[in-house]
């Protein structure tokens, strides 16, 4: 089977660092090829991934456009789509494209027509507040929708649901223990790990720190800032300004430090050493990269019970999830009562890159072979 696998024109695949969809694709293109999926990735030139064919319409990532009104962000997309479009009805070799760019993907997709091969869209956000993203969806009977969790699919539009194959979990290379070297021994210090956005909820971390006394390292961009030196002070951007008026105000350095971006063996090292990993998320995580990374690398996940993170966490095994905010920072101060050891059996059994793309090969051949063909 040849899949056309869209990551879209923000990042590389792999990404250095941040990287949502971008980490998602790059976990699981290798896994798909050793099951005998040829993968023609549509991403941008500097992509690095080894895949059977590369597609780009922009030599590099446009992730700084993200920060852009609206209809840029769109425009950017659509660039990038209109390539992948062209290519599609210039050959007749791809069985499946597997999307992962929202709304606008979709709807490229779906108007590609009754010839178009058949698609498989993954929805990576929490789509309950933007019903009208995919207002309408009929997926021009080309498409079907998976989640990469439960409670994502079950928060999203009737219309997506009604086209919905199922949820995959994300999962991580690190869960194979392929990489497993001597670890740091855990510091002292809770981490949360993700872009710095109201939805990951670093303000509220930052205040739980300092009023029940634990140090926490904040680590990931700001918008398209990825370190603290490159980050205006009068930046103009919805998660700039998140930083600068609600977690800035409690990062002395001391108790509270951002460090930026971290990626590589500098990542793992920074979750393997942590106390925990705090998510005091203040949205419903839709995949939670971050955690099933976390598990793997033997570091407890204490957090707010929301989206995804009762599915991926069991509670009090791997982790401590509450519903109240003051109850979880005791429960981050009491987070070495779990097992390391635990966390990582749950993530070699639950979050390798190899189940989850026997999942999607499930998935495609539903798709091509009862979906389209009945
Ligand atoms: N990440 C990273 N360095 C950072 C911050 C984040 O490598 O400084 C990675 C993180 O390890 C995860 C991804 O970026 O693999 C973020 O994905 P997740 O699903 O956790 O969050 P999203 O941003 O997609 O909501």
């Amino acid at each position: 089977m040849k899949v056309l696998m869209n990551a879209g024109p923000w990042l590389p695949v792999p990404p250095r660092g941040y990287g949502g969809i971008e980490n998602v694709v790059a976990t699981l293109v290798p896994p798909l090829r050793e099951l005998g999926v040829e993968v023609v990735l549509a991403s941008v030139g500097t992509s690095a991934l080894p895949v059977d064919e590369l597609l780009s319409v922009y030599p590099d990532g446009q992730f700084g456009a993200l920060q852009r009104p609206y209809n840029q962000v769109c425009g950017v997309a659509q660039a990038h789509l209109h390539g992948v479009v062209r290519a599609l009805r210039e050959r007749d070799d791809i069985d499946l494209v597997h999307d992962h760019v929202e709304a606008v993907g979709l709807a490229t997709v779906a108007a590609l027509g009754p010839d178009a091969p058949p698609a498989l869209h993954t929805l990576h956000w929490d789509l309950a507040k933007h019903p009208d993203l995919y207002g309408g969806f009929d997926g021009g009977g080309r498409v079907r929708v998976n989640g990469v969790s439960a409670s994502q699919l079950a928060r999203a539009p009737e219309a997506l649901r009604a086209h919905s194959v199922g949820h995959v979990h994300l999962a991580t290379p690190l869960a194979t223990g392929a990489d497993r070297r001597p670890r740091p021994a855990k510091g002292g210090y809770l981490l949360i790990l993700g872009r710095i956005t109201p939805g990951k909820g670093q303000d509220l971390g930052a205040r739980l720190a300092h009023q029940y006394g634990f140090d926490l390292i904040l680590a990931g961009p700001v918008g398209p800032y990825r370190d603290p030196a490159d980050l205006p002070s009068d930046a103009d951007n919805p998660d700039a300004r998140y930083f600068h008026e609600k977690v800035a105000p409690h990062v002395d350095g001391q108790r509270v430090r951002w460090i930026g971006t971290v990626h590589g063996q500098e990542r793992d090292d920074l979750v393997a050493g942590a106390k925990a990993v705090l998510a005091p998320l203040r949205w419903e995580e839709p995949g939670g990269t971050f955690v099933v990374e976390s598990l793997a690398l033997g570091t407890p996940v204490v957090a707010l019970a929301r989206g995804c993170l009762p599915e991926l966490v069991d509670d009090g095994h791997t982790g401590l999830l509450t519903d109240d905010e003051d109850e979880l920072a005791e429960l981050a101060l009491a987070a070495d009562k779990i097992d390391p050891a635990d966390c990582m059996a749950e993530a070699a059994r639950r979050f390798t890159p190899a189940r989850m793309a026997m999942r999607y090969v499930e998935l495609y051949s539903l798709i091509r072979d009862h979906v389209f063909m009945s």
